[in-house]
């Protein structure tokens, strides 16, 4: 059992990491080896302490050196679930799973909100993650939404176990290979269904299929931990980035606006010093 795992690379998560390294706790690092894109994705930061101009790029690197002089190593995993099981937490990445006395989230924010349909069927024909779900879709015909270039391996991944692959990338310059993967170049507008998702609608046809892939970055906080209270879109955290679940803290991007390097670091520290004191209570 972990005193914590950390979801989430970026800021927010490498933050929480130091900082639950100097204070000596069991924790996993859980997200991308390559950090977060939107890390890198900065030109020029204008505002971040000592560091003036500094690039996204620059930042990253600097962080991924302060992570191994640390000696901090990255789980590289998507977690696909977050379970409260009373006094500790199971944390779900497919079919493998991990167990913590603490969770910090620090998942960022996707731009994409959920579509209509998504939530509904989510686990009855939609999934979020080929790695957990692909399988079940072997031989079928699936619709894969993707909001990433990055996570163009995990369509091909589907476009090799599925029959048919409809691919509709969110990004440009889309290129999943594959003689069975046709392209929409359109945002879906829903999903639909009756006792599982059956078809998906976009601006000008409807794609009837046996499954939908919505592969994001970041998932709605709701999807990930069932139970945990959200305000406009955003984990409800208070001060001590506690969420409304004992054990779960959140910082950074994923607990609202300012979405900024410097309030994602800090809450990043501040949620694992209340990790440390969760712990403490809970050990006396
Ligand atoms: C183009 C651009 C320019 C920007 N410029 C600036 C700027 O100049 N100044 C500034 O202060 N801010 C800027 N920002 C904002 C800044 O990038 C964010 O505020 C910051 O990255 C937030 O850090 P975070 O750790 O909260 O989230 P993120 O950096 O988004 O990191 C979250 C990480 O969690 C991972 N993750 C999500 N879900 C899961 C899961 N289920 N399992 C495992 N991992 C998961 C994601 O893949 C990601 O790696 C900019 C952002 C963009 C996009």
């Amino acid at each position: 059992m972990y005193d914590c795992i950390i979801i989430g690379t970026g800021a927010a998560g490498v933050s929480a990491a130091l900082t639950l390294r100097a204070r000596d706790k069991n924790f996993l690092l859980m997200g991308s080896a390559s950090l977060s894109s939107k890390l890198s994705a900065a030109e020029s930061v204008g505002n971040y302490p000592g560091l003036p101009s500094v690039k996204g790029a620059e930042l990253k690197a600097a962080f991924s050196r302060h992570l191994a002089s640390a000696g901090i190593n990255i789980t590289v995993k998507q977690v696909t679930g977050v379970y409260d099981m009373g006094g500790y937490f199971g944390v779900l990445c497919g079919q493998e799973s991990f167990e913590a006395s603490t969770v910090i989230l620090a998942t960022g924010v996707e731009a994409v909100k959920p579509i209509p349909g998504e939530l509904q069927f989510l686990g009855r024909g939609v999934s979020y993650c080929a790695t957990c779900d692909g399988l079940l879709y072997k031989g079928k015909n699936i619709v894969v939404v993707c909001t990433s270039k990055a996570m163009e391996d995990e369509a091909e991944y589907l476009a090799s176990l599925a029959s048919s692959v409809v691919y509709a990338p969110l990004y440009k310059g889309a290129a999943v290979k594959g003689d069975n993967v046709r392209y929409i170049n359109d945002m879906p507008r829903s999903i639909e269904g009756g006792m599982r998702a059956e078809r998906v609608v976009f601006s000008k046809e409807t794609v009837p299929c046996d499954g939908v892939f919505m592969l994001k970055s970041a998932l709605a906080p709701s999807a990930l931990v069932p139970g945990l209270k959200a305000e406009g879109g955003h984990v409800a955290v208070d001060r001590l980035c506690r969420t409304n679940l004992a054990g779960l803290f959140a910082a950074g991007d994923c607990t609202g606006r300012p979405y900024q390097y410097a309030k994602a670091v800090g809450e990043g520290n501040v949620a694992a010093h209340s990790v440390c004191d969760y712990l403490a209570e809970k050990n006396k």
